[in-house]
């Protein structure tokens, strides 16, 4: 390689380098107003999630995603308290949501599983066993919708469909909802602001979708929780998916936060919302 290439090639090198770690860094929002329930972002790095085997939406560029009202979005609750959530996206299936409730319920933890609508059509019997075991259900959308790409009409009926779906198990509509992939428009937010919902993502990421060990799924979430911390998980995935790292890794995960004085709560505790 003659020398005058060597300084682009460099710099091309360094600038993958640089976004490889800024986008599989957890994000890091803090400072919780519980009266006006907003956050103010001191950083922002973005919320990651894989396309799942099934819609397979593509996920939106870190550009497009810094875009949101992130205001208005909670990742994260007061870091006043040792309290923590944790959270399972993608539920249910009937591979590896029935291992995580026989862990959860064998440690005593309540956790958020953020249903996708179709799957509880599939799987009716998982979801009653979550909410008998008392975990929380949120809305996670019909179809694991990629919903900026939706119009109003498409994007209400997600949400209202899933609502409806819920509300057979629970007798009652939820009020938070997680979009798929993080991903919302500033409008769609303010539409679920006037249905009295809250649009809740994380602050650490267990990119356990990527296949992980349990060991790396157990480090990615245990080397970045603090108080108020919000973790996501998953409880179902798309055909060929693994989640075995996700199951591994959740006892280590519980005893360790456990161990530290942590309390680990539902996402209606840690942020305090009412019940709807
Ligand atoms: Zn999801």
């Amino acid at each position: 390689m003659k020398p005058h290439w060597l300084f682009p090639f460099s710099l091309v090198i360094c600038i993958a380098a640089m976004c490889e770690q800024i986008i599989n860094q957890p994000t890091t929002k803090t400072g919780f107003h519980r009266n006006s329930v907003l956050f103010k972002a001191e950083t922002v790095s973005l919320p990651t999630e894989q396309t799942l085997n099934y819609g397979d939406p593509t996920p939106l560029t870190s550009v497009t995603n810094q875009s949101h009202d992130y205001q208005h979005i909670l990742t994260s609750g007061p870091v006043t308290k040792r309290e923590i959530a944790l959270t399972f996206d993608d539920a249910p299936d009937n591979a590896f949501t029935p291992k995580i409730l026989d862990i959860l319920k064998s440690k005593g933890v309540k956790a958020t599983f953020f249903v996708v609508g179709w799957r509880m059509e599939a799987y009716p019997e998982i979801v009653k066993r979550i909410v008998e075991d008392g975990h929380v259900l949120g809305n996670h959308t019909y179809s694991h919708a990629n919903l900026p790409k939706l119009n109003d009409d498409s994007f209400q009926q997600q949400i209202m469909k899933t609502d409806n779906l819920i509300e057979k198990f629970t007798g009652f509509a939820p009020n938070i909802v997680r979009p798929p992939y993080g991903n919302i428009t500033n409008k769609q937010i303010h539409w679920l602001g006037s249905q009295k919902k809250y649009v809740v993502n994380w602050n650490v990421d267990s990119l356990d979708w990527k296949g992980l060990t349990g060991e790396q799924v157990a480090a990615n979430v245990l080397l970045h929780v603090h108080p108020g911390s919000i973790i996501l998980q998953h409880s179902g995935t798309g055909k060929g998916g693994d989640l075995s790292g996700t199951v591994n890794a959740l006892p280590t995960i519980i005893d360790k936060l456990k161990s530290e004085g942590f309390e680990l709560v539902t996402i209606p505790e840690l942020l305090g919302i009412p019940a709807p």
